[in-house]
């Protein structure tokens, strides 16, 4: 299997600033410490470090890539939206919409960030790679067209996915994202688009709160082309892949298209600060597993996943090791250190009654029984 894995160090220098600050943390607690954005460099760079350790990155195609241009990123958001960016990250950074300060060069970092993720996209449908991960740093998928949000900037794979359909390399592309967030962002853009299938899993009205829910299916041409599945805190496991199997690998095989993206975000793990899931390594790999199955069956086996949220530093390693290691059907593991504590004391690893009813009348409502 040849799978790429992009990646930069610039991407992990991406500073948010005080977080503290923003929460308003103090007063009555000692304040969180500065730089205390849950949003941090050392989940993703522990991650490439544990691939280091285990020799699973030797075992990849592994470089970095050019900065997606202002012509990509233009595709995606308006002039008006990244001159602005540009000129507060040359001034030394800000804050240009809610939850996302940059410090200076922030503009730079958010363009290389959704250039790993294109060159990505690129590579797999030109046949270069068989698959690929791009470990994109900030994150993308809460970012509007023209307001930021949720540690986004960029949309990466809004400019990956208009990219590869301006190229003429790919006509129809999927996009699921298992962020445990809402991918609120990737769904507005493509919203009322045909050529374009979003399917967001996602913790029922967390962030953001007012977006998500199974009744918002697209508009005009893009009418049934947005699947909104959103689970109860608790689900883990065997909720995950249940979801995985009922609808969305029926709604991704029922559209065809030419390449499945992943917003790949680990905070749905059982550890995350930001979220309330009982997800594992093993569900990472699973749910990667699974994909590539149907990446095979329809589009050559073209796949790629694009890292997005995730903020347990001691769990996202792990979770990004299993699926990455699945994506290259590789043999090197970096066993769960928590596995029998998982396993033992999570009954969200079995089967839970309520939840395979409500995912039941999920896959109802999209028509998948
Ligand atoms: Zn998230």
């Amino acid at each position: 299997m040849r799978t790429g894995f992009f990646w930069d160090e610039k991407c992990f220098w991406h500073a948010g600033g005080n977080y503290a600050l923003t929460l308003r943390i103090g007063g009555h607690v000692q304040p969180l410490v500065a730089g205390g954005l849950p949003e941090s460099p050392e989940t993703k760079r522990r991650l490439k470090n544990l691939m280091d350790v285990t020799g699973l990155l030797a075992e990849l195609k592994s470089s970095s890539a050019p900065a997606a241009s202002f012509e990509e990123l233009s595709r995606v958001h308006p002039e008006s939206y990244l001159h602005q960016f540009k000129e507060m990250s040359d001034n030394g950074g800000g804050e240009l919409g809610l939850r996302t300060p940059f410090a200076q060069d922030g503009y730079e970092i958010a363009a290389l960030s959704a250039g790993l993720a294109t060159a990505a996209v690129r590579d797999v449908l030109s046949g270069k790679l068989d698959n690929a991960y791009a470990l994109s740093r900030p994150p993308g998928h809460h970012a509007l067209p023209d307001f930021p949000n949720g540690f986004c900037l960029i949309n990466n794979i809004a400019v990956a996915t208009e990219t590869a359909l301006a190229e003429g390399t790919a006509e129809r592309v999927a996009i699921l994202d298992w962020d445990v967030h809402h991918g609120n962002g990737t769904e507005a853009i493509f919203y009322d688009r045909d050529d374009v299938l979003t399917i967001s899993i996602h913790q029922d009205h967390n962030y953001p709160i007012d977006t998500g829910d199974v009744s918002d299916q697209g508009s005009g041409a893009g009418e049934g082309f947005n699947y909104n599945i959103p689970l109860p805190p608790g689900c883990g496991h065997a909720a995950y892949i249940e979801t995985m199997e009922r609808i969305v690998i029926p709604a991704i095989t029922d559209f065809a298209p030419d390449i499945i993206i992943v917003a790949c975000g680990f905070d749905a793990s059982a550890l995350d600060p930001l979220a309330h899931m009982l997800c594992t390594p093993l569900t990472y790999g699973m749910m990667t597993e699974l994909l590539m199955e149907t990446a095979a069956d329809i589009c050559d086996g073209k796949l790629v996943l694009v890292h997005e949220g995730g903020y347990s530093e001691a769990y996202v390693p792990f979770c990004g090791h299993a699926a990455i290691a699945q994506l290259a059907a590789s043999d090197t593991a970096a066993p769960d250190p928590l596995a029998e504590i998982m396993v033992a004391r999570q009954p969200s690893l079995r089967v839970q009654a309520f939840h395979s009813t409500l995912i039941g009348e999920m896959a109802a409502s999209f028509g998948y029984d």
